[in-house]
């Protein structure tokens, strides 16, 4: 029998490794697919107004569009992941979390990135139970209630504004003295009654037994240390899941994330990067810009096999 080896495996089911299949496909080059979410991050965003094409949309409704989009090409997808790759001969061969094995000749690390954690007491033991990372996966818990978002970026202050017409009362936390989201969702946050703000101060710890009971900050807040809510989401930015790059040698660069130059390509001559994983588009973080980085590894891939 003679072994399967594909031209190129997509590690990465968001929408820097979907794009990346899309491209692949109209450029007529078979590919593997390694993923166990179908687009990734974008799911979790409430509602993206900043993607051409749509004034507003969800990102839920995106994620299935691009799924069906990619769908419509028939290419090879395994949802599962890759746990180790390494490289033998030509190819690599990427072993997955349901024990299979897989061999391609180039490859696109599309992986994305991790929810960073505050690190504090209580909080790994409180995740799910009062203490959460993600509004629009947990949000309708807090139903008029109280929470607290803490992290005062454009993640902690969308989470904040999509949360306003839900609880009761939402508290923001920033440990900077000032907020550093997008202007326009700032100027949003500013119409919201129910919200209040607080800067220069931080998470000390999360009590509570079998559920959370309070928060204690690390100065205090209307004269007191503690925070009685009934529910808390982490949004304080995220870090390269580039474990498999590290274990592959390649090059990252000081916040761990791929480095590539213009054309995706790590320091790897097969393996390419793309989306919030890699150094590229200036580490602008956006759908836009993951999804043009699938697209010019798929380009650049093409440009290469051309050349053979
Ligand atoms: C709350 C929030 C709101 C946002 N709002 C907007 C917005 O309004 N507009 C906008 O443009 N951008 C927005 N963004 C940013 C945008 O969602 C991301 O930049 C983009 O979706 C990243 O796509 P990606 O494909 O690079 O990564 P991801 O979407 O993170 O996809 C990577 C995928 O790879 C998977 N993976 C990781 N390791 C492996 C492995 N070993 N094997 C297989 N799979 C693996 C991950 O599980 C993940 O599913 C928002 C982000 C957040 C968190």
């Amino acid at each position: 029998m003679v072994e399967k080896i594909y031209p190129i495996a997509i590690i990465g089911s968001g929408i820097a490794g979907l794009t990346a299949s899309i491209y692949a496909s109209r450029y007529q080059i078979e590919h593997l697919i390694i993923g166990e979410i179908p687009g990734g991050i974008m799911s979790e965003s409430v509602v993206v107004e900043n993607f051409p094409g749509f004034k507003s949309i969800t990102g839920l409704d995106l994620a299935k569009r691009l799924k069906e989009q990619v769908l419509s090409y028939k290419p090879t997808w395994e949802y599962d992941s890759a746990v180790k790759i390494k490289e033998e001969k030509n190819n690599f061969v990427i072993s997955t979390k349901n024990q299979k094995e897989f061999k391609a000749h180039f490859l696109i690390l599309a992986t994305g990135t991790k929810r960073r954690k505050l690190g504090v007491s209580g909080e790994k033991e409180l995740i799910g139970k009062g203490v959460h990372s993600c509004v629009t996966c947990d949000g309708y818990f807090y139903k008029d209630k109280n929470v607290l978002i803490v992290g005062g970026g454009d993640a902690g202050v969308t989470a904040a504004l999509s949360i306003t017409n839900l609880a009761k009362k939402v508290y923001l936390l920033n440990n900077l003295d000032k907020l550093t989201a997008m202007p326009f969702w700032q100027e949003k946050l500013k119409t919201k009654k129910n919200v209040e703000i607080i800067l220069n101060n931080n998470v000390k710890k999360f009590v509570g037994k079998d559920f959370l009971e309070k928060v204690i900050l690390e100065k205090s807040h209307n004269g007191k240390n503690e925070l009685i809510v009934d529910g808390v989401f982490v949004e304080i930015g995220a870090d390269p899941n580039t474990d498999l790059a590290k274990s592959l040698n390649l090059k990252l660069d000081k916040r761990d994330f791929l480095q590539v130059g213009c054309d995706q390509k790590s320091s790897h001559n097969r393996v390419y990067g793309a989306g919030d994983a890699s150094s590229g588009s200036n580490h602008f973080h956006q759908m836009l810009t993951a999804a043009s980085e699938g697209a010019i590894a798929i380009d650049a891939i093409y440009q290469e096999i051309q050349k053979s």
